[in-house]
């Protein structure tokens, strides 16, 4: 069985945005209080974050995470990748590099943002990530398995301990994703002109920040139980769907159930939305959870 947890369910700002006195922004309903867009995936014994934003150290406290088998990307705006910093508190416990899966391109802007995180001489407690690339093939999360220990020398930093006994300084190794016996399948879709992934696991998708999705990749989303999309606005959008092409897609995939996502307070709030939905699309909330 698949269970995929929402983590964030808002829109770049969220919602409430700050300063913002609008209806949305000051209802009370818990369901209308939405972090960055993320999601928190067990399959197969694996423990999967899909996105770190901005909100994650707030949305791993809020589901008692204590350890994530991999971290995936779906591309590199920062409130996808803002709180990658704060995978420290899983290298600690873990002992090890955080599994990020991106792509090149992610990568790319990972290492501009976080040049800390990729300096050769890393200060003390910095993050430490593993990252592995991947593109559209499939491809395989495994549970942690590394390079040895993360052990963490007082004031030097974090050193991998080898079979042998020895010490070496940690890293951040970039690997090539192990596309044999995949559990994860991307899906490829533009957010505007930008190349972004999805990821099927099971028969969840979960596909946030599109704008249009290529005809090939709807063969990756036949016999769904659950289809998660994201919108933004009522009104025609350059890098997200509109409600109505997220409500046409949904129709045409054919999903049991479909989520809406990346909200924003361009929506009424949660129990009027609902009300203007077709019976089988909801906006989803933080904390709710699905299974297929
Ligand atoms: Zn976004
Ligand atoms: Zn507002
Ligand atoms: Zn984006």
């Amino acid at each position: 069985m698949t269970r995929l947890t929402f983590l964030g369910t808002g829109t770049s700002q969220g919602v409430p945005i700050i300063g913002c006195r609008c209806a949305v922004c000051q209802s009370t309903d818990p369901r209308d209080k939405r972090f960055r867009s993320s999601a928190l995936v067990q399959m197969d014994g694996l423990t999967i974050a899909v996105d770190a934003g901005p909100d994650f150290r707030s949305q791993m406290l809020a589901q008692g995470v204590r350890h994530l088998d991999a971290i995936l990307l779906t591309h590199n705006h920062k409130d996808h990748t803002g709180g990658l910093d704060d995978v420290r508190a899983l290298n600690y416990i873990d002992r090890k590099a955080a599994e990020i899966y991106c792509e090149e391109r992610v990568l790319e802007t990972l290492r501009s943002d976080y040049a800390y995180a990729f300096a050769e001489h890393k200060y003390p407690g910095a993050p430490e990530w593993h990252i592995h690339l991947i593109d559209e093939r499939p491809f395989r999360v495994d549970s942690l398995e590394g390079t040895g220990d993360l052990e963490w020398v007082h004031d030097i930093g974090y050193f991998y301990r080898q079979a042998d006994g020895s010490l070496l300084p940690s890293d951040n190794a970039v690997a090539e994703a192990p596309h044999e016996r995949p559990n994860v399948i991307p899906i490829r879709g533009l957010h505007g002109q930008m190349p972004v992934l999805g990821f099927r696991f099971g028969n969840i998708a979960y596909i946030t920040d599109m704008s249009a999705i290529p005809e090939k990749e709807f063969a990756k989303l036949q016999g769904l139980e659950h289809l998660t999309l994201n919108t933004v606005s009522y009104h025609p959008h350059h890098s997200h769907f509109s409600l109505e092409e997220a409500l046409r897609l949904a129709e045409r995939i054919g999903a049991s159930h479909t989520w809406l996502t990346h909200l924003s307070h361009a929506f009424p709030s949660y129990r009027q939305f609902c009300s203007e939905l077709p019976p089988t699309v909801q906006p989803a909330w933080d904390g709710l959870t699905i299974s297929d």
